[in-house]
């Protein structure tokens, strides 16, 4: 091809192919999966864009918004096309081959050690999975904004792009082309696709076909001779005016025309996926495999792990919308990474069942990002641009009932699969591994608790509710997790604190001479030991009406005790002499103090200046 321009894929790129070809993953079957996935991604952008330019859909068959698989069995071709929004020359040379995404080298990173294949669509890098099952592949792409390329590899580490001057033109969209490996040809079996798209694709939101055969019974005049009759179909197919010709004949002569049934093979477009939108049906309906299965195809994650919760609901009044919330097994690999820098949404927003789009961070506060699901609003309107939507006045309304929504689910697993359930038959499990000992709550905490702890510092509204969801041990949990409503049951009847110690880690803290007293006394203290913590507690100052206490600060009250007035004056002397001694800048008082038990003295910060701990990790921040 005379025309053909070469590129090199980008080093982490060429890597991460060769990686793919030589894989030994058993489970190939999910490059159709990502095929199918960048199909519905071009077929969303391009339905978005027509919203408000109805001319770019173009008319006829162009307009229509499908999926089309196709087998060539004879030359070994599987093609997938869909009417999506194509790539122009240069979407083609970037999106294909010559820009490295942030998840090419994580990934690449990752299957180096004990990654997993599956995980491919999450990190960005779905396409390449087709050098799983072919050998050589080639993109044909037309876009509105530029005439029709071909984009092929053979996967040794170049691609070539040519002008299309030889294919059928597609109109828009894109048609992916995969030459099978020889040990690939299942793929070219009509069952297999269909249990794959039924298996994968079920909830893509556009109608996948297949180009499926089907036998029919066609009556074709009897002959004795068999291999005449043969002959004539072919003749009959290849003229129309013939066949008439000789039908006619056939009506004029006397002789009753003698026909038979034979088989013959015919193809037609045949739909595979039932594109009802699981969100608009009603959630008693919806099986817990179909809401786990959902949840895959949104976090494109095919392992066998269920999400820990969901809620599906609908909102009405002033703001209508229906959304289903998936809390994940596990937190994505990046999800504290870019917390500061990047708002990285997970929800994707439809208005009307269209998709407008993944990246709306309007949708929920960022401490939630870590939640997956969908948004659909009726109230929303269609025909704006992003610009606009991202201001329309009713996205406040739908991120408040998100936010309580989403609290709500999370405080209901607490409720019914708490962090204790690990306890009970603790010998039955004992083979099992450490998590699945754990309840389900303990999961999440293990994975989102610094979610929940960020909410508190930045959502001043729900503080409260999310400080219920907060759990920490303490002197007094044996190992365990702890709420504050429990530690709050527990609390002497002279307490009128909550009390806390904060550290670098639990068994620094658990020799703390600030717990001395405290522990001997039956006092139960918490031991926060996350950095976060001590920001945290910068913003939670009470909480049911009881204060929080820093055990090591100033301000520590442990009930009335009858002979402190006496101690202080007998010690006047000593404490006036100490603190002169000691001089101001270094102490601002010297006390006598009911918190020890054993040790002589130690050092108290006061009521509003920074612990020691807070010292601590702002020393190792600003190193
Ligand atoms: P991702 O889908 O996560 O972006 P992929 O590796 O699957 O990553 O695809 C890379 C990019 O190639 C897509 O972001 C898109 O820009 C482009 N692309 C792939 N397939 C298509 C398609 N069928 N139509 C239009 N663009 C596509
Ligand atoms: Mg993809």
């Amino acid at each position: 091809r005379n025309t053909a321009e070469k590129f090199q894929f980008q080093a982490e790129v060429s890597r991460l192919m060769d990686i793919i070809i030589n894989s030994l993953y058993s489970n190939k079957d999910i490059f159709l999966r990502e095929l199918i996935s960048n199909a519905s991604d071009a077929l969303d952008k391009i339905r978005f864009l027509s919203l408000t330019d109805k001319e770019v859909l173009g008319e006829g068959e162009n307009a229509k918004l499908d999926i089309q698989i196709k087998l060539d069995k004879e030359n070994k071709i599987l093609s997938i096309r869909d009417r999506g929004i194509g790539m122009t020359k240069e979407d083609l040379i970037k999106n294909l081959g010559t820009i490295a995404k942030s998840g090419t080298s994580a990934f690449v990173e990752k299957m180096q050690t004990s990654g997993d294949l599956n995980l491919i669509g999450q990190f960005g890098v779905g396409f390449y999975s087709v050098y799983l099952v072919a050998d050589y592949v080639e993109v044909i792409s037309k876009h509105n904004d530029d005439i029709q390329y071909v984009w092929e590899s053979k996967a040794d580490g170049a691609f070539a792009i040519s002008e299309d001057t030889w294919n059928e033109p597609l109109g828009r969209g894109t048609e992916i082309r995969l030459h099978l490996r020889e040990e690939a040809g299942e793929y070219l079996e009509e069952s297999k696709l269909k249990d794959l798209v039924k298996k994968y694709s079920e909830f893509i939101n556009f109608p996948i076909y297949l180009w499926a055969s089907k036998e029919v019974d066609v009556e074709v005049p009897a002959d004795e001779d068999e291999s005449s009759d043969e002959d004539e179909t072919s003749e009959s197919s290849s003229s129309d005016e013939e066949s008439e010709s000789e039908k006619s004949e056939d009506e004029d002569s006397e002789d009753k025309p003698k026909t038979k049934k034979i088989k013959e093979t015919t193809y037609e477009w045949e739909l595979l996926n039932d594109v009802k939108a699981i969100w608009l049906r009603n959630p008693k309906e919806v099986t817990e495999e179909e809401y786990t299965k959902f949840y895959h195809s949104l976090a494109k994650d095919f392992g066998d792990e269920k999400p820990l919760a969901w809620s599906h609901f609908t909102a009405e009044g002033d703001v209508e919308f229906k959304a289903v919330l998936y809390v994940p097994p596990k937190a994505p690999h990046d999800l504290y990474e870019s917390y500061y820098n990047a708002n990285k949404a997970n929800l994707k927003l439809y208005v009307r069942r269209v998709f407008i789009s993944d990246e709306f961070d309007e949708l929920l506060p960022k401490y939630l990002n870590f939640l997956m699901g969908l948004v659909d609003s009726d109230t929303l309107p269609l025909n704006v641009s992003r610009e606009m939507l991202q201001q329309h006045s009713s996205l406040k309304t739908i991120k408040k009932k998100l936010i309580r929504k989403a609290l709500d689910m999370i405080r209901k697993i607490a409720d019914e699969d708490p962090d204790e359930a690990n306890d009970k038959d603790k010998k039955d499990v004992e083979n099992s591994s450490d998590d699945e000992k754990r309840g389900k709550y303990a999961k999440f905490w293990n994975e989102f608790g610094k979610s929940i702890k960020l909410g508190i510092i930045e959502d001043s509204v729900n503080r409260n509710r999310l400080a219920k969801l907060l759990r920490f041990e303490t002197t007094l949990s044996d190992g365990k997790l702890t709420s504050l409503d429990q530690y709050i049951s527990r609390m002497k009847s002279k307490q009128s604190d909550i009390f806390y110690i904060t550290g670098p880690n639990k068994e620094q803290l658990e020799k703390s001479p600030f717990l001395e007293r405290l522990k001997k006394k039956g006092y139960e203290v918490i031991f926060f030991t996350d950095p976060v913590d001590e920001y945290l507690m910068q913003y939670l100052m009470d909480y049911q009406d009881k204060k929080f206490q820093n055990v090591s600060k100033e301000g520590l009250k442990l009930g009335k005790d009858s002979k402190a007035k006496e101690l202080k004056d007998s010690f006047k002397d000593l404490t006036k002499w100490w603190k002169s001694t000691l001089a101001s800048e270094n102490v601002d008082d010297v006390k006598i103090s009911n918190r020890l038990a054993d040790t002589p003295c130690v050092v108290v910060t006061s009521k509003y200046g920074w612990s020691a701990n807070m010292e601590r990790i702002m020393q190792a921040q600003t190193l």
